[in-house]
């Protein structure tokens, strides 16, 4: 017997035939004696029509009342689900992320949990019953519902698998693993059958959406083996964890992109030692992230600073420039929106080098322009033109060689 948290997506649970798929893979794991919590996401694109709705009656919807109306998809799933699972004949209680002991920081549309209670779940998981967990959700300590951001179910159920000691934690989703890049943009993809965490945490970080970023973090945290599988059919995934064996001559891993990238330039910064630190002390006071920051060498006293933000942090972070501009005496801000970003991971990147270079050439020949650079031992990431991401991506697949035999392709992907 095993304690298993199952992790089903959006698309996974997407209509009521689909919520009944699920209930009969939740109790078949049942039925090989298995304790089961499961974690659902929003049925189908319940959260994008959700965000619609509330841009339909405020431009700029108060994120308090956001996360109260975003909350509300997953919490149709859980109930919908339960009910399905109960109608195979099977125990099952449905819980919130309240309910389910998720305590979360009071950071709206981004919160951190801050720790999970799951003595109810493992109530339930004793006494033989299925806890049917909303994904992407808790509360914080003043009553609030806050959510853990775009794709946060996935850390709903690897937080919910470490508090709960399982021995797996296996996330169903829309395609068969973790693939060289994006299958629905390159089909000849190849799917990766164990990749570390390390390597994962970045290709996530830097928008492989297949997974959320503090998933990745948590499991290599507290040690939770995880498994990226298709919910429509048996087959083996990829397995997440610490030791992988490293592929002969394989330098790169995989291939990430970010259409999520604005980037903001303070022209003509006077030169004082601490108007770096004032800028990004205040952006952080605001929950913004910074992602990469490029400084430019000192000319007639002033400087610039340019650094990327995520699109939808962009109002914040202008918001926060302005009320700072007479005090650091910025000439001019400047904010871009229609980039990308494109990244490239692989752990052999340590002992191999040139790859940037390479990089760089395979873009450039393809008459890409290169806007920004940032590299960490593992990854090289390059901001272009956001019409040019897919290309982009494309072109560096094949260079990097990635493809895989026809077998080992993902083709087309089920949606
Ligand atoms: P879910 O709703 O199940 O959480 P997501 O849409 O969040 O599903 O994540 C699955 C999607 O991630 C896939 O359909 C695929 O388009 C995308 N994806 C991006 N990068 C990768 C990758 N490297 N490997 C596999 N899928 C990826
Ligand atoms: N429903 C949320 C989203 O669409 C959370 C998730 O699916 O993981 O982002
Ligand atoms: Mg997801």
């Amino acid at each position: 017997m095993a304690r298993i948290v199952m992790k089903f997506g959006g698309s996974s649970v997407a209509t009521a035939e689909r919520m009944q798929r699920v209930a009969e893979r939740v109790a078949r794991a049942k039925e090989q004696g298995h304790q089961v919590a499961v974690v659902v996401s929003a049925m189908g694109d319940t959260t994008d029509d959700l965000i619609a709705l509330a841009r339909q009656v405020n431009d700029r919807p108060p994120a308090r009342e956001l996360d109260m109306l975003l909350s509300t998809g997953e919490q149709v799933s859980i109930a919908v689900l339960a009910m399905a699972i109960q109608r195979l004949g099977v125990r099952a209680v449905s819980l919130t992320g309240g309910q389910a002991g998720f305590r979360v920081e009071p950071v709206f549309g981004k919160a951190r949990i801050l720790d999970v209670d799951a003595r109810r779940v493992e109530r339930l998981l004793a006494d033989g019953q299925v806890a049917v967990v909303a994904g992407f959700q808790g509360v914080t300590d003043e009553g609030e519902i806050a959510t853990l951001g775009r794709g946060g179910s996935d850390t709903t159920a690897v937080a919910l698998a470490a508090s709960v000691g399982a021995d797996v934690c296996e996330i169903y989703t829309d395609v068969d693993g973790v693939y060289t890049t994006d299958p629905r943009i390159v089909p000849e993809a190849r799917k990766i059958p164990e990749i570390s965490y390390d390597e994962m945490l970045e290709l996530a970080n830097l928008g492989a959406a297949v997974l959320h970023p503090r998933a990745v973090e948590y499991a290599k945290l507290y040690g939770v083996p995880l498994v990226v599988r298709s919910s429509f059919h048996d087959g083996a995934g990829t397995w997440v964890k610490e030791e992988v064996e490293v592929e002969q001559g394989q330098v790169v891993r995989g291939i990430a992109h970010d259409l999520n990238v604005a980037k903001v330039s303070l022209v003509g910064v006077p030169n004082r030692r601490d108007s770096l630190g004032r800028v990004f002390h205040a952006l952080a006071e605001e929950n913004i992230n910074v992602d990469i920051i490029v400084q430019s060498i000192v000319h007639n006293d002033v400087h610039d600073i340019s650094f990327t933000v995520c699109r939808d942090d962009l109002p914040g972070t202008l918001q926060v420039l302005e009320g700072m501009r007479v005090e650091l005496g910025v000439g001019e801000i400047v904010a871009e929106e229609e980039l990308a970003k494109v990244s490239i991971v692989g752990a052999g990147m340590i002992s191999n080098p040139g790859v940037a270079a390479r990089m760089f050439d395979a873009l450039t020949e393809a008459g890409m322009s290169i806007r920004m650079v940032s590299t960490s031992e593992i990854k090289v990431s390059c901001v272009i033109d956001a019409e040019d991401v897919r290309r982009a991506v494309q072109v560096l697949h094949r260079a990097f060689d990635l493809s895989g035999t026809p077998e080992e392709s993902a083709g087309t992907v089920t949606a």
